[in-house]
């Protein structure tokens, strides 16, 4: 692809597929499941990967190629496939790439279903993984077996938001000769690129930031050649791939995404900030905040600090769960990354199938509250929070 213009924001807005002979500036939507061929010997060469062309929707279409060549150009990579959803893009590129006997090393803060597809789904294949903890980065190489293949991390994580070193991992995962990914879901390309460090996979769930406004689910993973040939190889039979107007939504909820995500973090930093200390919290989580255990990190590998923070409530379990009824207007939902603000309880609902032990582990306490912060006026996001705070009040002022 020649490089046209060199800038994030312009990429994500004029990067486009071939125009039709209507010369539309918008990209159309490809309804279509097959492709026509020019005659017999274009069709025999497409299918034996002798020529480019689309040949049927499962495994290319021009409204994905479009969404995959502008995320390419976004993360740095040379190649990519979209799938499904987040947790498709997870699982395909895993299958595809692991065999029976295999091992990952993971961190041990995840977002539920892939915890759910690595303790409950792989093992059932032989699959096994180890977990590493953040604290204790010198006992990740004493879990590397003769049997790991690959090394999976999350940073920042969901919902605990722990931030992992990519350099130190990027470096990790070469002296073994092993495949990294990075589920880049919370940061998107706008705050940190993983593969400047040596990520050799980059997954996102484009449900969330990609998509930006909470109308369609949907997984990218991005990658080099060599990797990515395996994965769409494994996509094209098992059937996983991102329907056409996903993508074509999703494709231009991109041009945004610069634009949406530093209203996101702004306002998130201000919560975060004005929440910090706050008498009816026992703490305050944001990556930019200098609390944060790792926030030289955070600052060192992350342009901004994100749209989601967590805080814990006094009062524990029950009392999290009434700050949560008592707000007036934020959206209780499972969701994050969208234009609202969105408010959840991440031990009853989204990470509820772990143990208490693993979610204690994974820094999931009771009384954590996950905000995703949207786009609305801080002022008012601000004001519902604390309304429901003092709704709830335990502290005598
Ligand atoms: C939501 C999410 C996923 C799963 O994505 P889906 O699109 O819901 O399948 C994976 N990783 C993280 C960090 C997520 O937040």
């Amino acid at each position: 692809m020649e490089n046209k213009y060199n800038h994030f924001e312009s990429k994500a807005v004029r990067e486009q597929v071939e125009r039709s002979q209507f010369r539309e500036h918008s990209v159309p939507l490809y309804l279509t499941s097959s492709f026509v061929f020019d005659n017999a010997e274009q069709a025999r060469a497409l299918f034996n990967d002798e020529a480019d062309g689309n040949i049927y929707t499962r495994f290319s279409n021009p409204n994905n190629t479009e969404f995959v060549e502008k995320m390419c150009l976004l993360e740095g990579t040379e190649d990519g496939y979209a799938t499904a959803s987040g947790m498709s893009a997870i699982f395909s590129s895993i299958a595809a790439l692991l065999r029976s006997g295999d091992h990952i090393l993971s961190s041990r803060a995840l977002f539920g279903s892939t915890h759910q597809l690595f303790t409950e789904i792989f093992p059932k294949w032989g699959i096994e993984t180890s977990y590493g903890d953040i604290d204790k980065p010198e006992a990740w190489e004493s879990l590397i077996t003769k049997h790991t293949k690959l090394i999976f991390i999350e940073t920042p994580s969901n919902p605990g938001l722990d931030i992992i070193d990519l350099e130190w991992v990027g470096n990790l995962a070469k002296k073994h000769g092993l495949i990294l990914v990075v589920d880049n879901c919370f940061a998107t390309p706008y705050l940190q690129q993983p593969v400047k460090y040596g990520t050799h996979l980059v997954i996102h769930s484009a449900t969330k930031y990609i998509d930006g406004q909470g109308r369609t689910i949907g997984g990218i993973v991005l990658g080099n050649k060599d990797l990515m040939d395996k994965i769409r190889f494994f996509c094209r039979h098992t059937g996983p791939s991102l329907s056409p107007f996903n993508s074509w939504i999703l494709s231009k909820s991109l041009e945004t995404l610069a634009i949406r995500m530093e209203k996101h973090c702004d306002n998130a930093l201000r919560i975060a900030e004005y929440l910090d200390y706050h008498p009816e919290l026992e703490s305050v989580r944001y990556p930019f905040l200098p609390s944060h255990p790792q926030f030289e990190l955070a600052r060192k590998q992350m342009t901004h600090g994100g749209g989601i923070l967590t805080f814990v409530v006094k009062g524990g379990l029950e009392r999290a769960m009434s700050f949560l009824d008592n707000l007036k207007w934020l959206s209780l939902s499972a969701n994050l990354g969208d234009t609202r603000t969105i408010v959840t309880h991440p031990t009853t609902t989204t990470h509820s199938k772990l143990t208490e032990t693993e979610r204690l582990a994974a820094g999931i306490k009771p009384g954590m509250v996950r905000i995703s912060v949207g786009l609305e006026n801080v002022n008012d996001i601000l004001e519902d929070l604390e309304e429901a705070l003092r709704a709830t009040k335990l502290v005598e002022a």
